[in-house]
């Protein structure tokens, strides 16, 4: 057949849709099938055009397998659970903290019609959260407590209220990017308070926030370092120290931590300051997100003194900041668990991080076991990280697995592309799954899609 009679026989998109071919697929819109047909005869036309020889059969074969690839690609975009063997345990990539099982729980009750502003006692409206700002406030020491949707919010929503169209005084080394283009200036600029920096990039004394207090002075803010660590010729002085700050008592110390970490981690060798240590030292107002160190979903949580929260509870701008009644219910749920000291064993986050290698290794021992025949697996020692902006630079050492025969590429578009899908770790020249941030129930999974992709893997390069 010529070129012209191939591309004058080229189906209609209508005739292909006739072919009802599609019942298959119920979860895409007649729209949407359109579209894929229009562009899968598109590719044909190409094909032809390009010297390929393509009968009536064939064409209509290459244009359903256009329209499934798409399909498949458009399903894996979904937001579903992705078994993270990358090792980092607070992958925002990956949205940071998983749940522990009685705030999914919870959450999923919150789902459906909850009271999250009754009173199931009198029958009457309730505030909003209001158990779950109690028990943050029992948690932490601090008077009182309110939640919006994540420390950047925080952030904004305290400078705002607190200190608006007035100095807030920030150390050199702090003015921080947290990440996403979230930068301390450009906050403070939105914020609508005016940045009063001191100190130097290396050294900040007590005496330049003191020099600095002034008439205008609305606040001052110390920022978590986070994500970045400054070592050899450096000083600046604790929360603590600035408590102590010779000030007019209407200026509040805020104290911005972000990581939210609430137990003592030097014994898993990690250092990051606590929220209780912030209460206790009198910063008056503490800011940390809900989904780091904290172990619970993503929010940001204001804990500190009565008068200051109170103000803050009061501004416009909280509700438009406020968090939905799932985010709440977990919240409680995770606050509840750190109250009854299980955040070690119940929390993810931190059973990921305090366990020890030895536990890991024979987790990986597990898993060679479960895939079962000769998978060219080799357990190797690797570090994890906690990730998400909270102890930088600190490895925690860890076991996983490499595949060393399989190309690495292949292999992890192979994992990442199917149910559950599986993040892992592409290094030099070979796949690494770090065990660290797979859980037990995760095991017999990443088997079956372990099986599944070096079989596929040995088809493709035979
Ligand atoms: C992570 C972090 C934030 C931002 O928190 P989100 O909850 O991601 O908005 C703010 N400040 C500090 C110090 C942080 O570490």
């Amino acid at each position: 057949m010529s070129k012209t009679d191939q591309l004058r026989k080229l189906p209609s998109v209508d005739e292909v849709l006739r072919l009802d071919l599609f019942a298959v697929s119920q979860r895409h819109s007649r729209q949407q099938l359109t579209d894929w047909v229009r562009q899968g005869v598109q590719v044909c036309r190409s094909r032809i055009i390009n010297g390929e020889s393509l009968d009536e059969a064939n064409v209509i074969a290459q244009i359903i397998e256009f329209v499934r690839q798409q399909q498949a690609a458009d399903a894996g975009q979904a937001i579903q659970h992705v078994i993270n063997a990358t090792g980092v345990i607070l992958h925002t990539n990956l949205g940071r903290a998983p749940l522990a099982p009685l705030a999914i729980d919870r959450m999923i009750q919150a789902a459906r019609y909850a009271n999250v502003e009754l009173d199931l006692a009198s029958g009457r409206r309730s505030r909003r959260g209001q158990r779950v700002m109690k028990l943050l406030a029992q948690l932490t020491g601090a008077e009182d407590a309110v939640v919006v949707n994540n420390c950047a919010a925080a952030t904004m929503l305290v400078l705002q209220s607190i200190a608006s169209a007035r100095e807030v005084i920030v150390s050199r080394g702090q003015l921080v990017e947290i990440g996403g283009g979230f930068r301390l200036p450009d906050v403070f600029r939105a914020a609508g308070v005016i940045l009063r920096e001191v100190g130097t990039t290396n050294r900040t004394y007590l005496s330049d926030y003191e020099a600095a207090v002034g008439d205008d002075t609305g606040a001052i803010i110390r920022v978590h370092h986070s994500n970045f660590r400054q070592t050899g010729f450096v000083t600046e002085p604790t929360i603590d120290e600035l408590v102590a700050a010779q000030r007019p008592s209407e200026i509040p110390i805020i104290d911005d931590l972000g990581s939210g970490c609430m137990e003592d981690l030097s014994v898993y060798g990690l250092s990051e300051p606590t929220v209780t240590h912030s209460v206790r030292a009198g910063a008056d107002l503490i800011l940390f997100s809900g989904d780091k160190l904290f172990g619970g979903p993503q929010c940001g949580i204001v804990i500190g003194h009565a008068r200051w929260i109170d103000r803050i509870r009061q501004s416009p701008m909280m509700r438009a900041m406020r968090v939905d009644k799932m985010t709440l219910a977990a919240l409680e749920a995770t606050t509840e668990i750190h109250l009854r000291g299980d955040a070690i064993s119940e929390l993810p986050v931190l059973r990921m991080l305090s366990a020890d290698a030895e536990t890991i290794r024979r987790r990986c021992e597990q898993l060679i076991e479960r895939i079962g025949g000769p998978s060219g697996a080799e357990i190797v020692a690797c570090d994890s990280q906690v990730g998400g902006g909270s102890v930088p630079g600190r490895l925690i050492k860890s076991f996983g697995l490499k595949f060393a025969n399989s190309d690495a590429e292949t292999l992890a578009v192979s994992l990442r592309s199917g149910l559950p899908a599986v993040q892992g770790r592409v290094t030099a020249d070979s796949l690494l799954l770090d065990l660290r941030t797979v859980h037990d129930h995760e095991l017999e999974p990443l088997a079956t899609r372990l099986r599944d992709a070096l079989a596929g893997g040995q088809d493709a390069s035979a």
